[in-house]
This record gives structure tokens, C-alpha cells and sequence, in this order.
């Protein structure tokens, strides 16, 4: 009943939006206004903003149904492992995989995939239901729990019956909603764990969708894996990490637990400290790292993994560090420092804001005197000059051109808006 009321009262939300938006679109561009549409504007926008103020809660969107990882999971000591090999190749190699790992006394679970999305159809796709054997005995050798990659019903059945512990979703399958929607009806009536990998493109949204999708199943037992993205250069990464999504992802859902794959990220052996370190520093929960006894000859993404030996030693340089401290000295030192960014971030804003009204003056001006809005001259030398004299006060230069970046569309916007009126 709630439920249908919220639905309800979305729809009116959204033909109201879509009514405004279209009239907005009337008032600007395609009729010439007349009283009617300029006050029927208004009123729908003014009812717009009573709605989503007094529905505000039911707007949040993303709000995940997620039962905490220590009430399903044995898992007291920080962060959370997962290792095992890409693939699932013979029983030789995932068991001796396998006792390799137990040995180092880190690994929680045990990753391999059965069935492989490769990107060219000639590629090793994996052992499929065989693997499941060798998972079998590897559990009662070792006591690691299993995660196997799902991307269709078939795939789940398999596993439930198989009674492999955990599924993960792969990013080639989060991309799809079609997938995704079919896995969770799959799902449904289960208390399977999954993990839902990010999606290859960096989108955000597609990856809460898949999570909400999944949660709509009813499965709460769920965690979140970033595995970088695609991008055309992700140089020197294999998938660029591109940490934003994430730490918006931990923003809008601080009740998911998140880890990282830093093996797909890297594509390499030399980066993964450095994107391990990393994602600790931001607080992730764990770590999912790929790992062969022989790499060299693994069937798939032979460049990215680990001997069992080389993991032990990767974890072992790991600094683990606290999301907090008792220390009254520290937290006294803390706020101090963090209220001076605050005065800092303050006068930015106002210095900015100053900027923007100045920069409306200049578009008015260049409107009047019909002027081009850009001059590309002009913004090659603000960026030359910037950059030399940021450099001289210790900035970054990538990130200069980022915020130079940013600013320069803004004040392109705002002349923009001056144009059309
Ligand atoms: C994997 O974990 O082996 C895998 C296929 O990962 P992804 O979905 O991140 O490419
Ligand atoms: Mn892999």
C-alpha cells in the first residue's frame, strides 16, 4: 500500500517534471510567451519543489537493505581477502592453488572463475560445471570458502546445487539491466551472498541499479567489488580506476561494504601494491586478488596474477591503517587542521563566486558589443599563465588543468545563459 502510494505519487513527480520541463522549453525557445505558460511555469515549479522537499525521504533513492558483513560472514580481522586464480583450469592447479593460499592463513575465500566472458571467441571460456568437483575438495582441504562468477539463471543453479558459498557478478554482466534483472528473479527466495562487480563503463548508476536490483530480490548479504573501467586510454592501467566512483558509491551507501579488485585494475603484477595500499587508504573493506600457482601458464589473464608466494609478500607490505583514533592529542590536532581547510575552502568559494559575477559583467558586455564568447587565445594564455604560476606555488599540473578546466565551462555556461536571453 505504502509502496503503491510512493509510486503514485513518483508518477505525479515525474509528469509534473516532464510537464515543467516542456513548458520551460515552451517559454524558452518555441512559443512566444503569453501569461498562461509563464504562470503555469511558476505554479509547477514552485509545486515541484513542495514535492520533493515533502517526499525528500522517499527520493533518496539508494537506499540498500544490507545486513552488515560480520553478521554473515566469520570475519573479525580487517581487510577481507579473497584470492584464488582467474580461471578454474584442472584440479592440479586450483587445489594446489588453493593449499599455496590456506598456508599464508590471510584468505577468507577462494575465487575461480567456471564459466570465462572473453572478449574474443577463440579464447579459453572455462571448465563450466567440472570445476565444481575441485571446489568441493579444495573446501574440505583447506576450510576457504568459494565465490564462483554468475552471469545467468543457469549459472546459479549450478552453484546452489554445488553449494558454492558466494557468487560475484561480473562487470561485462552489471552492464547489462536485462542480465542483471534476470540473475535477481533467479535469486529470489535465496540467501545467497553476491558480489556485484562495477560495471566496464564508468557509470555509476548502472552499478546502483544492478546492486538495487539484486537487493530488490531480496538478497542483503551483498558487497560491492571495484574493478576499474574501460576507458580507450587507461594507461598505465588496465582498467582506470577512476577511485571517484567508488568513494561515491561508499557516499551514497555507507551501509555497502566495498572491495577492490585491484588485479583487474592493474592488468600487471607491478601495480598491484600501489592499487592495493590504495584502496585501503580509502577505507575499503578488502581486497579480491587474483592468484595462480604457475602463472606464467594460466589460461587467462596470465600477466595479472600472483604466485601464492608473491600475494603473501604483496599482503605482507600492506599497511593497514585505522579509520580513526582514540588519541585526544591526535583528534585536537585533526579539527584544528580541518577547521583552517574550512576557512580555506570558504574563501575559495567567495573568491569564486566573485569570479562568476565578473565573468557575467564580461558576457554581458561581449553580447552588447557582439563578441564571440570564446577566444581561444585568450583561454590558451589563461592556461599557460596559470599553469606557470601554480607550479610555482606547489600545484599539481594535471590537477590545475582539471580545476581550469572546470571553472572555464562554468563561466562559458553562465555567458552562454546571457546569449540566449
Ligand atoms: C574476473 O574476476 O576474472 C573477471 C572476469 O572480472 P571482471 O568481471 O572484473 O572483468
Ligand atoms: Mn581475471
Amino acid at each position: 500500500m505504502e509502496t503503491k502510494s510512493k509510486t503514485n505519487i513518483f508518477f505525479i513527480y515525474n509528469f509534473l517534471l516532464l510537464l515543467s520541463s516542456l513548458n520551460t522549453a515552451t517559454y524558452l525557445f518555441l512559443l512566444p510567451t503569453n501569461s498562461v505558460t509563464a504562470n503555469l511555469s511558476i505554479f509547477v515549479n514552485i509545486f515541484r519543489l513542495y514535492i520533493s522537499v515533502l517526499f525528500l525521504p522517499c527520493m533518496k533513492e539508494f537506499k540498500l537493505n544490507i545486513l552488515p558483513l560480520n553478521k554473515w560472514l566469520d570475519f573479525s580481522d580487517r581487510p577481507l581477502i579473497i584470492s584464488g586464480p582467474c580461471s578454474a583450469e584442472s584440479r592440479d592447479q586450483l587445489v594446489n592453488t588453493a593449499k599455496a593460499l590456506a598456508e599464508t592463513g590471510i584468505v577468507k575465500i577462494f575465487r575461480a572463475g567456471l564459466w570465462k566472458p572473453r572478449t574474443r571467441p577463440d579464447s579459453f571460456e572455462g571448465v563450466g560445471i567440472r570445476g565444481f568437483e575441485w571446489l568441493k575438495e579444495m573446501k574440505a582441504l583447506t576450510g576457504m570458502l568459494t565465490a564462483v562468477e554468475v552471469a545467468n539463471p543457469e549459472h546459479i543453479e549450478q552453484c546452489i546445487k554445488h553449494e558454492i558459498d558466494i557468487l560475484w557478478i561480473g562487470a561485462r554482466t552489471t552492464v547489462n539491466p536485462f542480465s542483471i534483472q534476470e540473475i535477481a528473479e533467479a535469486l529470489k527466495g535465496t540467501d545467497m551472498p553476491v558480489m556485484v562487480k562495477n560495471p566496464v563503463n564508468p557509470d555509476i548508476r548502472l552499478w546502483l541499479g544492478a546492486l538495487e536490483r539484486i537487493n530488490n530480490a531480496g538478497i542483503c548479504k551483498l558487497i560491492a567489488i571495484h574493478r576499474g573501467f574501460y576507458a580507450y586510454d587507461s594507461k598505465p592501467y588496465r582498467n582506470a580506476p577512476i577511485w571517484d566512483i567508488p568513494i561515491e558509491l561508499m557516499r551514497l551507501c555507507p551501509e555497502l561494504p566495498l572491495i577492490c579488485d585491484p588485479s583487474h585494475i592493474s592488468g600487471n603484477l607491478q601495480l598491484l601494491e600501489s592499487v592495493s595500499q590504495k584502496a585501503l587508504d580509502l577505507e575499503m573493506q578488502g581486497l579480491m586478488i587474483e592468484t595462480h600457482i604457475n602463472p606464467s601458464k594460466a589460461l587467462s589473464d596470465n600477466k595479472q596474477q600472483l604466485t601464492p608466494k608473491g600475494f603473501s609478500e604483496l599482503i605482507s607490505k600492506l599497511v593497514i591503517r585505522n579509520n580513526f583514533s582514540d588519541n585526544a592529542e591526535f583528534k585536537t590536532k585533526l579539527e584544528e587542521l580541518r577547521s583552517q581547510i574550512d576557512t580555506n575552502d570558504a574563501e575559495m568559494l567567495r573568491l569564486l563566486s566573485k569570479r562568476m559575477k565578473i565573468v557575467e559583467q564580461i558576457g554581458n558586455y561581449k553580447k552588447d558589443n557582439n563578441i564571440t564568447i570564446l577566444q581561444i587565445k585568450r583561454w590558451n594564455n589563461i592556461i599557460k599563465e596559470s599553469l606557470i604560476f601554480g607550479n610555482k606555488l606547489g600545484l599539481d599540473k594535471e590537477f590545475l588543468i582539471k580545476l581550469l578546466r572546470v571553472i572555464h565551462e562554468e563561466s562559458i555556461k553562465k555567458q552562454t545563459e546571457i546569449f540566449k536571453k
